[in-house]
């Protein structure tokens, strides 16, 4: 096990009885630690399964040293960090956990910051509490009858929409992979990235970390935003060039953000965003609800039992590999 939080480390105990437990580094304590190659080959080459949580690469490197792998599960959704290429050459299953107290807690996320940035939340309560009451200068922005722009349309995105059913507003979707009908379905409107650009007030990141989306909000896509416009990040921080975002933000080429994800994670405390008072920042923890991490970890070991017994797991990342898993995993 990579990186269990140490408070689940009774979870893990309770439903592995059949198997010995070879616990990492454990992330709350170790949030910044990087294992070398030699590190995890040394910990981890004798284990049948891998449980991983968000700070950890699995390179190809660890996979060919660890004859006996034959499932890798990762506590949440995302799977950048994971060469799943290299796993599914070698028969090795990925599994994931996007079960709905994931997806939802982000979808509730994503909405509290849209909300907290329009409406300047912190800046009042800053505000109140020296006694200044009422400066016009900070007034809270309304959502009703906004426009509201979703980059990519997953379980993330959809539960947005789902969400804000009823409070009035316009939703534009850009994801190329989803079809015009799927997202007209949901009373949202699909257009191009640019168009999405240029006619949302509030733009909010939704899409999967790869190649093609590092990157994808760039100078020529922030350029094109509403100087009252505001931009919405619970993706993952390389969608976003956040050097550029900055600049835009320090010189009110647009009015806000949100941001839970960042380029550097942990972000350190000398990130130049953290010095503006239009920016709320969350340590890519926005959805990490007590009940939410319980769910995830019970997920990821529900998975890797059941790849270990031979069933095929529920969430299945590489479903391609399931012949040749079939191989890896015969005694
Ligand atoms: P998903 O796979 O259901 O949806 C991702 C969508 O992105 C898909 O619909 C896909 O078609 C779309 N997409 C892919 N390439 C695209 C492109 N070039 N342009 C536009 N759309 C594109 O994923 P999800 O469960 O909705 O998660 C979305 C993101 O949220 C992931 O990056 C995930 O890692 C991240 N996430 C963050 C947190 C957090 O704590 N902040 C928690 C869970 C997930």
């Amino acid at each position: 096990m990579l990186t269990p939080q140490d408070k689940h480390t009774s979870i893990y105990d309770s439903m592995l009885i059949n198997y010995e437990v070879v616990y990492g580094k454990s992330v709350n304590r170790f949030p910044k630690h990087k294992y070398s190659i030699e590190e995890l080959v040394e910990s981890f080459r004798a284990c049948d399964g891998i449980i991983v949580g968000g700070r950890d690469k699995v390179p190809k490197a660890f996979m060919e040293q660890a004859p006996n792998l034959k499932v890798i599960c990762k506590s949440s959704i995302g799977v950048e960090k994971i060469d799943v290429q290299a796993a599914t050459e070698l028969g090795i299953m990925v599994t994931n956990a996007p079960i709905p107290h994931n997806y939802v807690a982000v979808a509730e996320g994503a909405i509290t910051l849209m909300l907290s940035v329009l409406k300047r939340v912190f800046e009042l309560d800053a505000m109140t509490r020296k006694g200044l009451w009422r400066s016009y200068d900070v007034s809270p922005n309304l959502l009703y009858q906004k426009t509201i722009g979703l980059i990519g349309f997953g379980r993330i995105a959809s539960s947005v929409v789902q969400r804000l059913a009823g409070w009035e507003l316009d939703i534009l979707v850009y994801d190329p992979y989803v079809s015009d009908e799927q997202i007209h379905k949901t009373g949202a409107k699909s257009v191009s990235l640019d168009e999405l650009f240029r006619q949302s007030d509030v733009v909010s990141v939704h899409v999967v970390l790869t190649p093609e989306t590092f990157h994808l909000v760039n100078k020529e896509r922030l350029d094109l935003m509403k100087a009252d416009s505001v931009i919405i990040n619970t993706s993952r921080g390389e969608v976003i060039d956040e050097p550029y975002l900055f600049n835009c933000l320090q010189n009110k080429r647009i009015s806000g953000a949100g941001l839970d994800v960042f380029e550097e994670e942990p972000a350190p405390a000398t990130n130049p965003l953290f010095q503006l008072d239009n920016v709320i920042v969350t340590p890519h923890g926005i959805s990490l609800a007590a009940e939410t991490l319980r769910q995830l970890t019970r997920t990821a070991i529900e998975e890797c039992s059941l790849a270990l017994e031979g069933s095929l797991p529920k969430y299945i990342v590489n479903p391609e590999v399931t012949d040749t898993w079939r191989n890896r995993s015969k005694p």
